[in-house]
């Protein structure tokens, strides 16, 4: 920490090319440097202080500097720092931690295959799913269907499996057997309907895809319970059960991305169990870790398991490091404070509840136009005129306009297009999550100053 911040930033643009960065403009602007965190708080290297609304990357969930996180990590490097479970071995992490999450998981996951990441959890659920369908005699059955705007990760199947259009333009993607429906994005495309009737017609698109493709060419169907990264896209609740109905009726795999919503972000364990649906297949990463150390993997429900067990001989799928006794001793850690803290109740009955409501305050600004949340997670749709809905010109990036008051202001709120979105540390005291609303609304009015001199509104 001996070096300043323009030192910093030097050495980052000459050697460091970001993920999801448009490299140029950020080499002429300095990106900004993150140095320590603590709590729901993060310092950057000219000593500001932020309220991390994001929980880092929606998987912070526990807040920084968790001891009890730090000691499993910290044991387990000096006891086994690595061995992997290739060949016919495991060890003391992989085991406790596979019998903890078949004990927090919904009934029908007794088994989990782990990965590093949720990109790669996903590219398992491809190998997976395909597995299934050839093990039942049914190789033709190799079509996944998924959803635009969906995000499921940034390897070839993830990226994939995911629907933003920016990711398949770079590369030639999808690959194929991959198609995609519309979202249930009632802001966008229900209006003229209740939210339950769009909801079910949205689900029924589902089921035309399916009829189009063949219903003897469908393996799986794959979802976020809320679409995290596209916008925090909350269903209408009429949407999971009836697609839930589709998949039983044609035998479709139903593969739930958990990977945001998974360990208490929704107010339940998981999110299928908050919209009420059964998954085959769950992909997790990020909170099952709080974030402290790369871990993801498969939730593989009986119906799969029983035939990739009974019948599968040996499943040609791997990474090195599957089962990373330091990951997963993290992850063992990181589910004992959910259970001893009693976290998700504590998301379903006080703070998820607080969200909404100062979120629904936060609904009579007047550059907002729809506010939604579940659990810890909520977005802030900005339009230009409040009475029509009317939305901004996206070439104006109003929301990144808004995202820059928060930055300032020392908020870290993310912007989806015109949709501010947080997904908030569930370690948050009420008393935090009203520091964050007085501040989401002074950027809030911020923005409106700022667009109203230029004219925008
Ligand atoms: C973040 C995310 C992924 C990808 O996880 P990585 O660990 O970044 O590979 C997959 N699915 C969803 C829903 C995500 O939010």
């Amino acid at each position: 920490m001996t070096r300043t911040t323009q030192q910093w930033q030097a050495a980052d643009s000459a050697h460091h090319l970001h993920p999801f960065t448009d490299f140029k403009s950020l080499a002429a602007k300095g990106s900004r440097v993150i140095t320590r965190g603590e709590n729901i708080y993060l310092w950057d290297s000219e000593g500001h202080q932020i309220l991390d609304a994001m929980s880092g990357l929606w998987c912070v969930n526990l807040g920084y500097g968790r001891q009890e996180l730090i000691d499993a990590a910290t044991h387990q490097l000096k006891t086994l720092p690595f061995y992997n479970s290739f060949f016919q071995t495991t060890t003391p992490p992989a085991i406790e931690l596979a019998e903890l999450l078949a004990e927090v998981t919904p009934p029908q996951f007794k088994h989990v295959f782990f990965s590093g990441s949720g990109s790669e959890g996903n590219d398992t659920v491809v190998r997976l799913v395909r597995r299934y369908w050839d093990l039942m005699g049914k190789p033709k059955r190799d079509v996944i269907i998924s959803r635009h705007n969906a995000y499921h990760g940034s390897t070839m199947a993830g990226a994939s499996l995911g629907g933003m259009s920016g990711m398949h333009s770079q590369g030639g993607l999808p690959i194929p057997g991959i198609v995609h429906i519309q979202q249930p994005f009632w802001f966008e495309q229900g209006q003229g309907h209740t939210r339950d009737e769009f909801g079910v017609i949205a689900a029924r698109w589902l089921e035309e895809k399916i009829l189009a493709v063949g219903a003897d060419r469908v393996a799986a169907f794959i979802g976020e319970p809320v679409q995290g990264a596209g916008g925090v896209i909350v269903p209408p609740d009429t949407y999971w059960p009836e697609i839930q109905r589709i998949c039983d009726q044609y035998g479709i795999l139903l593969v739930s991305d958990e990977v945001i919503c998974g360990f208490g972000r929704t107010g339940r364990w998981f999110g299928c169990e908050t919209f009420g649906f059964r998954p085959d297949l769950m992909t997790f990463a990020k909170g099952v870790t709080s974030g402290y150390i790369p871990l993801g993997g498969v939730m593989v429900g009986d119906r799969v398991a029983r035939t990739m067990i009974d019948k599968g001989g040996e499943f040609a799928h791997g990474y090195t490091y599957s089962g990373h006794p330091v990951a997963c001793a993290v992850g063992i850690a990181s589910i004992r404070v959910l259970q001893r803290e009693g976290l998700v109740d504590r998301v379903h009955d006080e703070l998820g509840p607080h969200l909404a409501w100062h979120f629904s305050e936060l609904a009579d600004h007047p550059l907002v136009g729809e506010a939604q949340t579940c659990g810890m997670m909520g977005a802030l749709q900005l339009v230009r005129d409040k009475a029509t809905n009317a939305v901004f010109d996206p070439t104006l990036e109003v929301g990144m306009v808004c995202r820059g008051h928060c930055f300032a202001n020392g908020l870290i709120m993310r912007a989806v297009g015109d949709r501010m979105i947080v997904a908030p540390p569930l370690v948050m005291t009420i008393g935090q999550l009203d520091e964050m609303a007085a501040l989401i609304r002074r950027c809030l009015d911020l923005t409106l100053d700022a667009l109203t001199r230029r004219g925008w509104v």
